[in-house]
């Protein structure tokens, strides 16, 4: 599977020199013990290191500075145990380059009424300390996340753990190399994009390559390469020969092998984290990718067909956020529109990412009337259920804007017995007619990421990282 480094945050807890020393002891303690039971707590995908106290603008700036220049660190976790005068923030939050977390909580989490005292009163003063430090990330139009309530309830810890991982997405976003096998399809409109504004405000690579790079790099796979993916293969999914004559169903298994071993050596090589293939530009292979576009998509690389490196990439970004659990590409095909039946069935020609899968995928092999090639192995699979999102990005000439809704993830009420590809069921959660034409009235494409990890709470939260344009539709 692909790899993301080991990424930590830094925590960071607000003070000021006016207390004296064994107050801001005592607020360096306090801080201490939250960050080791954070870490402990098993609720956060990475660590927390303590950074220190920051009691003026000098060590704020000096940190977040270091924060920017230091590769592991993903982002910083802010607390206001006592007040904060925040204009000593406004220089060192001008510089932070990553994002920023003000986790508004309070030592304690109750009033204690018998021992309470004005002493107390000024070592726990959160609650303005808060707004103070609050007030200049806003004046600054910081766009920082704000996770208010008590540092031991899981609901706080929860929402920390979900926004390290849109973090850890932003930092790796800007490492996304995409490479397009083909060019977009011809005449489509919805799949093209300004590849520098990508570039400058996403952070993503997109390289073009001739399909003859493919097939150059096909023949130098070996027999013994295919063999042991094969048994791998066998090993964890159902091969079904179906009406095939068993000889061309492995032989057509095997060629998707060989393109697949090819494109993970090149993307390797390359630095490579997403692709695209177009099925108007196969000259020199046989089939469409299918089941090799399925097998990376379970090492985690992003992916879209038809030349879209913008959906591949967005794929590939989600994938990030999701440690590549429930995340894949998407795309609306075909309407159940009967009252009280409304349903989008999602698929693709091919490739419907495997981790998607709540059956055992089955590998097989049919004819694919698009493309004019031999017939392709694929995965089939019935996708997930449950709460999820689908979101899709499109450039409008002056912006890029990320448009989704939260949908509710379904199983398809009857068997399709002769639907050759797997399939993802979902209906809006604004319901199906509102959803779909709030959704056609935004420009929304029909290439999407699904996901059932990923929330809309996260990708609002990386579209405030990146300023990006969101159209939440409600
Ligand atoms: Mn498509």
């Amino acid at each position: 599977m692909l790899k993301v480094p080991d990424y930590k945050f830094w925590f960071i807890v607000g003070s000021q020199a006016l207390y004296g020393e064994d107050d801001l002891k005592a607020v360096e303690k306090d801080a201490k013990e939250i960050v080791a039971s954070l870490n402990e707590s098993g609720s956060l995908p990475y660590p927390v290191d303590f950074k220190e106290v920051a009691i003026d603008a000098e060590t704020i700036t000096s940190a977040m500075k270091e924060a920017n220049f230091n590769d592991e660190v993903a982002g910083v976790i802010t607390w206001m145990h006592t007040f904060s005068p925040a204009k000593n923030w406004i220089r060192g939050t001008k510089l932070l380059q990553k994002p920023l977390l003000h986790l508004a909580t309070q030592f304690r989490q109750d009033i204690p009424w018998d021992t309470i005292d004005m002493d107390y009163m000024n070592l726990n003063q959160s609650a303005h300390g808060d707004r103070e430090y609050g007030f200049i990330n806003a004046r600054l139009r910081k766009n920082n996340k704000v996770v208010y309530g008590y540092w031991r309830d899981q609901e706080v810890q929860t929402e920390i753990a979900d926004w390290m991982n849109v973090a850890v997405g932003y930092n790796e976003s800007f490492k996304i190399k995409v490479a397009r096998f083909g060019d977009n399809m011809r005449n489509v409109a919805v799949t093209e994009g300004d590849k520098i504004e990508a570039q400058i405000q996403l952070g993503w690579t997109v390289d073009y390559f001739g399909i003859g790079d493919l097939v150059e790099e096909m023949s130098h796979v070996t027999e013994e390469e295919i063999d042991k993916e094969y048994a791998d293969l066998e090993s964890r999914y159902d091969l079904v020969v179906g009406d095939n004559d068993p000889k061309f169903f492995e032989d057509h298994v095997r060629y998707q092998l060989q393109e697949k071993i090819a494109m993970e050596r090149f993307f390797e090589r390359g630095g490579y984290s997403a692709f695209t293939t177009n099925f108007e530009d196969l000259w020199g292979i046989k089939q469409l990718p299918g089941l090799a576009v399925q097998l990376l998509n379970r090492e985690g690389y992003g992916f879209a067909g038809e030349g879209d490196w913008k959906t591949a990439a967005l794929d590939r970004l989600l994938k990030i956020v999701s440690h590549n659990t429930d995340t894949g590409f998407m795309e609306d095909y075909t309407l159940d529109l009967r009252h009280g039946h409304e349903v989008i069935l999602g698929s693709h020609m091919l490739e419907v990412d495997p981790t998607l899968a709540s059956s055992k995928p089955r590998v097989e092999v049919h004819p694919l009337g698009i493309g004019d090639r031999e017939d392709p192995a694929r995965l089939v699979f019935d996708g997930q259920v449950g709460d999820g999102i689908d979101v899709t990005i499109s450039d409008f000439g002056d912006e890029y804007r990320l448009i989704g809704y939260e949908v509710d993830a379904k199983m398809a009420e009857a068997p399709a017995p002769h639907l050759p590809v797997a399939r993802q069921l979902w209906t809006p959660k604004m319901g199906q007619k509102s959803g779909s034409t709030q959704w056609i009235e935004n420009g929304g494409g029909h290439h999407t990421v699904f996901s059932t990890k990923v929330t809309m709470q996260q990708i609002e939260d990386l579209t405030k990282m990146f300023e990006l344009k969101f159209i939440n539709i409600k």
